[in-house]
């Protein structure tokens, strides 16, 4: 299909081949066509399946009529109102409404917390055809009597199920009484939840359901592995694979702000340029931070889930998460920064012995196992295991690996290894050590499962304490 089948006004398809565009992705070539009817649109797309120009051509190209040169505020109301959970997503929603908007004169803005709001009230008063924004920042601006929704006939809630786990539903509720009820209404979330359902039934009419991508999977470009390791080793084992491996830019996942702060700082010390983005540093320092990510300047990117949202960087080849994150579905919006559009990524998992659960969800989530991968110098310290359950494991056993090369095994066998249930080794404990005062074995048996685990994980030279 060719976007010129797909009924959009000449000027912006004029824009789309400008941004070199050859053919719809699957999500815009469904969505367009409806979404250019007036119907309401209820669409699962994940970040990196082409969602936004999905929702914004068909939002201008219905907007085009509207189109005026007229420096008139009165001829410039709020025609479409386009919602996301950060500002991150904002800027970049409002870029590509910019980029594919070129060629018709509309006004677009964005507002969003964290900034004076001044300036945002200047550009409001001039008059603003779509305004793209955060809720709570929307709703100061309502108080403040400086924007007017009630002419929108459009309402754009893009990445939906993240504004809802961010507490968002309240302030989503007041915004939408405010708007007229005749609209449409177009819903964009990578997961379809009870409460994302509740949401749509709430606001939409009869909504077109699109569902591009099967639901919670992960994009197929993406090649995605399990590196096992202890949880003291994986600065090491990052900074290892990324000199190795020669990437240029990798986008690190943090559990918290003050780990994403001191992996930069130690990949900075290894000779690797990196830097944080998180919630406590300022909107500048974030935008400069992503300024420097993507020109190059530095090559490691660290963030952690809130920060990273809506980064919207063309083919970003390396996806890790260094920490797992602990709600499986933020693992299919952290793996989908890269392999977009088709472009081929990697997503890589570096999970210690306390993550299992985590991933444990996270395959439960996509249904299948991800493979593992045991990177050589890096295998989780078998030290203190007997040696029958070693010889049952030779996949951690170095000496069995070719220099430098890993040893990718499948994710079900890996899995029994690091999983491998604690009966069974303390059983094994008891034949290797059939010697053991009694003393001793009672002690080893009433060893808490997760200490016998967490043995298996022991950095080397560590192995006896
Ligand atoms: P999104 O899912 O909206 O975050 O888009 C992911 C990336 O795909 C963005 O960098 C877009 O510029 C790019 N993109 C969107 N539509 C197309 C298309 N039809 N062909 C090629 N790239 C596209």
């Amino acid at each position: 299909m060719a976007f010129s089948d797909l009924g959009l006004v000449p000027e912006i398809l004029r824009a789309v081949v400008e941004c070199g565009y050859t053919e719809p992705t699957p999500v815009q070539a469904q969505v367009i066509p409806v979404a250019l009817t007036g119907c309401d649109v209820m669409a699962g797309a994940q970040t990196g399946t082409g969602k936004t120009a999905g929702f914004t051509l068909p939002m201008l190209s219905r907007l085009a009529p509207f189109a005026t040169t007229s420096p008139s505020p009165a001829r410039h109301p709020v025609r479409a109102l386009i919602l996301t959970p950060t500002r991150e997503l904002a800027m970049q929603v409002e870029e590509s409404v910019h980029t594919y908007g070129k060629y018709l004169p509309l006004r677009t803005t964005v507002v969003y917390g964290g900034v004076n709001m001044n300036a945002q009230i200047a550009i409001l008063r001039n008059g603003v055809d779509i305004l793209v924004a955060t809720p709570g920042r929307l709703l100061d601006h309502v108080q403040n009597k400086t924007v007017n929704l009630s002419m929108v006939q459009m309402l754009i809630l893009d990445e939906a199920d993240r504004m809802l786990d961010m507490g968002f539903m309240p302030d989503l509720r007041r915004i939408i009484a405010l708007l007229p009820a005749q609209r449409q209404n177009m819903m964009f979330s990578a997961t379809f939840s009870g409460e994302i359902k509740k949401l749509a039934d709430s606001m939409m009419n009869a909504p077109q359901l699109i569902e591009v991508a099967r639901r919670n999977t992960a994009a197929e470009t993406v090649r995605q592995v399990v590196l096992p390791v202890h949880k003291e080793r994986k600065h090491a084992l990052l900074t290892h694979l990324i000199k190795t491996r020669q990437l240029r830019q990798v986008l690190v996942f943090c559990g918290t702000k003050l780990g994403a702060n001191r992996l930069a700082q130690h990949l900075s010390r290894d000779g690797i340029p990196a830097n944080a983005i998180h919630g406590d540093k300022t909107q500048q320092a974030r935008v400069e931070a992503l300024d420097q990510f993507k020109q190059g300047v530095i090559q490691v990117l660290v963030a952690t889930d809130v920060a990273a949202r809506g980064i919207d960087i063309d083919q970003l080849p390396c996806v890790v998460n260094y920490d797992m994150p602990h709600a499986a579905e933020d693992y299919v919006h952290r793996i989908g920064r890269t392999g977009r559009a088709g472009a081929s990524g990697e997503a890589w998992s570096l999970v210690s012995v306390d993550e299992l659960r985590y991933l444990a969800d996270i395959e439960r989530l996509l249904g299948a196992k991800i493979p593992t991968e045991i990177i050589p110098g890096f295998e989780p310290e078998l030290g203190a295991m007997p040696e029958p359950a070693r010889a049952r494991q030779p996949r951690f056993d170095p000496s069995k690996q070719a220099a430098g090369a890993s040893t990718p095994v499948s994710g079900a066998a890996a899995r029994e290894a690091l999983m491998a249930s604690p009966p069974t080794r303390r059983e094994r404990v008891d034949i290797e050590v059939p010697d053991t005062p009694p003393a001793l074995r009672a002690q080893a048996a009433a060893t808490p499962v997760r200490k016998q685990v967490a043995a298996l994980f022991r950095p080397p030279g560590n192995a006896g304490n």
